[in-house]
């Protein structure tokens, strides 16, 4: 066996096939009609969960690969199907990353099957942190956990904005704040169960891209959880903050812990869009003819396409890489998680966009998918996490400098 290789194993190659066939067969077909319906796909949802794609044994199977390369890879080959679509069988997994990042092994196992139901009865869940005053400044937030010691009970409060699942979610993992003075330190991570009165979807939102994926408000109002719903347990609680209250250093916040842990994913999947449209627009060269011959016979498309496939393939390195090492528990010392979604990101919106000048017009009509995966690529600048953000956490990490 050598020391290193980037080969993926026999195991990787069979799921990243399975899932492949699934995109190609099964989501492709219908990606259009999706995004144009702006809705929740759940007939597909429902054949993820048939097959065992949209399933606790397979994520738990998938998190588990100790290489940390599963992830990516299945993320990337979903979004080369459809992205919004693709988001809303894996926006689960964000609430699984909470409930994984902050509960206790009790916890994972009361509620891991419960995000997701049965195939015969899908559940779905949702990671709330953005408020409408607290995107990129988590530190701000503004809905309230106080914990009501007579009943042993957290009455929640407050407003999440931009959620995906929002609302719809039978599960909602929720960081509050617990202590407003703390700012990100006092946060806590709840579960709002399945029925709980006090919860319910505001806005849904019209987007831009991954249509078919749900983004809503979620409004807390007076919504009550047992004491066990609080994600670590009230005497983990009760010991950081009273370290944050001494004003010693406390361990990575509720929702940082979450988002560090899923950014290479989030990396691989606009990587799967950045393929997609890379693959549609080198065919396209060589069919489409002008002035008597290919256009990809014109250095102009064909270094456009030499540098489309160089970015792909430079991004999945580092998303590879990032994955890898958040899976064996290397330091990301230069910001490497971050990194690796930065670069993805901006290579998809730019691959995209080359995308659609190698098609010409019909690069810009909906009859194609090129201008779709274009709307699609640009959250991936935008949500976990916008490029500067990342920027900011790889220039602290490199610099040991806390830039502002
Ligand atoms: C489709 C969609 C799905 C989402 N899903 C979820 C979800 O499931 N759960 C969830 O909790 N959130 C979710 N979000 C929210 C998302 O994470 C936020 O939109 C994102 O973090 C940015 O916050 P903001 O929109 O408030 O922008 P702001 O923080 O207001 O930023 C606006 C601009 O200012 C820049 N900026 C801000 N601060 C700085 C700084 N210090 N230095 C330099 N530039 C700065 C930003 O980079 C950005 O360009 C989702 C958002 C969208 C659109």
């Amino acid at each position: 066996m050598p020391d290193f290789s980037l080969e993926l194993n026999e195991d990787q190659l069979q799921i990243q096939k399975w899932v492949h066939d699934f995109a190609e067969n099964v989501v492709r077909p219908v990606a259009h009609e999706w995004d144009e319906r702006e809705e929740t796909p759940w007939p597909i949802i429902e054949e993820a969960a048939k097959i065992g794609l949209y399933s606790i044994d397979f994520v738990a199977n998938a998190f588990g690969d100790p290489t940390g390369l599963t992830i990516p890879v299945v993320m990337e080959e979903m979004c080369w199907g459809d992205a919004g679509i693709a988001l809303a069988i894996l926006g689960t997994t964000l609430g699984v990353a909470g409930l994984l990042a902050n509960g206790t092994p009790d916890q994972v196992a009361e509620w891991m099957p419960q995000c997701f139901g049965t195939p015969d009865k899908i559940q779905i869940a949702a990671f709330g942190v953005s408020e409408p005053d607290a995107g990129s400044d988590v530190s701000s937030l503004r809905s309230r956990a106080v914990y009501d010691e007579a009943k042993d009970e957290w009455v929640l409060n407050g407003t999440k904005t931009w959620i995906t699942n929002g609302g719809i979610a039978d599960v909602h993992v929720l960081v509050l704040s617990v202590d407003p003075e703390l700012g990100s330190r006092g946060h806590a991570s709840f579960i709002v169960p399945p029925g709980t009165p006090g919860i319910r979807q505001g806005q849904k939102f019209q987007k831009m891209g991954i249509r078919a994926s749900h983004t809503a408000e979620v409004v807390l109002e007076d919504c009550r959880v047992p004491g066990s719903c609080l994600l670590g347990g009230k005497e983990k609680l009760d010991a950081r903050l009273a370290r944050a209250r001494e004003g010693k250093s406390s361990k990575v916040q509720a929702a940082m812990a979450t988002f560090e842990s899923t950014r290479p994913a989030v990396g691989a999947q606009a990587i799967g869009i950045a393929r997609a449209a890379y693959e549609f627009a080198l065919d396209y060269a060589k069919e489409r003819k002008q002035f008597g011959r290919a256009i990809i016979e014109n250095q102009a498309i064909a270094f456009k396409l030499a540098d489309m496939k160089m970015h792909i393939d430079a991004a999945r390195l580092l998303v590879w890489r990032a994955a890898w090492m958040g899976r064996n528990g290397k330091a990301f010392e230069s910001g490497e998680g971050s990194m690796s979604k930065l670069y993805a990101g901006e290579t998809a919106v730019w691959v995209t966009e080359q995308a659609i000048q190698i098609l010409g017009g019909y690069g810009y009509i909906r009859e194609y998918p090129v201008e779709r995966w274009h709307r699609d690529s640009k959250i991936y600048t935008i949500f976990e996490g916008t490029s500067e953000i990342q920027r900011l956490v790889i220039a602290r990490a490199i610099s040991g400098v806390h830039i502002p």
